[in-house]
C-alpha cells in the first residue's frame, strides 16, 4: 500500500466534467473550482495498490476465457485490449472518504458547489490514477514490457462483478480502504479499479487512454468500442 499527497488537477478537465464545451467558465465559477480543488486536496487521503499477474487466454467451444491470476472472465473488449499481453497489473486507487464527506455536506448548503466538488473530485481521481499508471509503465519497462491502456470493470462488456475479484486479490478493504456495496459500487465513491495489460510489443500507448489517442481509429488494440 502506498500513499501520495497533493494531486495536480487540470482546471479544464474539471470544466469538461461540468459540461463546458470549448468555452471557459466565468470568473466566479473558475474561482470556485480552484477553491474546491484546494479543499479536496486537503480532505483527500489518496492510496493505491497494484499487483502483477500472468495472463492466459483459453478457447473452448467458440468462447474465449481470460485468466488474470485467479480472475477469470470472458469479454471481447478486454480480449481486444489485452491481445498479445502475457502479464497484467491489477490496480486499485482511491481518494479516501474525505471528498465524499465534502460533497455530502455541500449538497445541503449549495447544489452548485456540490456539482463543482463532484466534477473536481472526478478529475482528481483520474489525475491520481494517471500518475500511478505512469509508475506502472516504468515498472513494466524495467521488465522489457509495455503497458496497454487501463480497462475497468463495467466498461464495454467487462462485467462489474469482477470488482469482487479485485477486492479479494488486492485485499482492498485492508490495503486501501475500499469496500463494495451490494450493487458492487465502491466506497469511497472516488475510487478506481483497472486492469493494465503488459506486452512485449511497444504500442506507445498514451496513459490517458484510447479516447485521446491519435491512433484510435486504426489501432488493433484500441479499447474504444464504437
Ligand atoms: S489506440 Fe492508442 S492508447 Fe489505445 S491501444 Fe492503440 S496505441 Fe494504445
Amino acid at each position: 500500500m502506498l500513499v501520495r499527497k497533493m494531486i495536480d488537477v487540470n482546471h479544464s478537465e474539471v470544466e469538461r466534467y461540468l459540461g463546458y464545451k470549448g468555452t471557459p467558465s466565468d470568473g466566479i465559477t473558475s474561482e470556485m473550482i480552484d477553491f474546491c480543488v484546494s479543499e479536496l486536496n486537503d480532505a483527500a487521503e489518496p492510496k493505491y495498490i497494484y499487483r502483477q499477474y500472468d495472463v492466459v487466454f483459453t478457447e473452448s467451444g467458440g468462447t474465449c476465457e481470460i485468466d488474470i491470476g485467479r480472475m477469470k472472465t470472458c469479454s471481447s473488449n478486454l480480449t481486444h485490449n489485452l491481445k498479445g499481453c502475457t502479464k497484467a497489473f491489477l490496480l486499485a486507487a482511491t481518494l479516501g472518504l474525505g471528498p465524499d464527506r465534502l460533497i455530502a455536506r455541500s449538497e445541503i448548503t449549495s447544489i452548485v458547489k456540490a456539482a463543482i466538488y463532484q466534477a473536481a473530485a472526478a478529475a482528481m481521481i483520474e489525475a491520481y490514477v494517471d500518475g500511478v499508471n505512469k509508475e506502472i509503465k516504468n515498472k513494466a519497462f524495467e521488465q522489457g514490457l509495455f503497458t496497454r491502456p487501463r480497462f475497468s470493470p463495467g466498461y464495454g462488456d467487462l462485467p462489474l462483478v469482477l470488482q469482487k475479484d479485485f477486492a479479494a486479490m488486492l485485499d482492498m478493504p485492508r490495503t486501501v480502504g475500499i469496500t463494495l456495496t451490494e450493487s458492487l459500487l465502491m466506497k469511497p465513491s472516488k475510487s478506481v479499479t483497472a486492469i493494465i495489460g503488459l506486452s512485449g510489443r511497444d504500442t506507445s500507448c498514451v496513459t490517458e487512454g484510447c479516447e485521446v489517442c491519435v491512433r484510435r481509429g486504426e489501432c488493433e488494440f484500441s479499447r474504444v468500442t464504437e
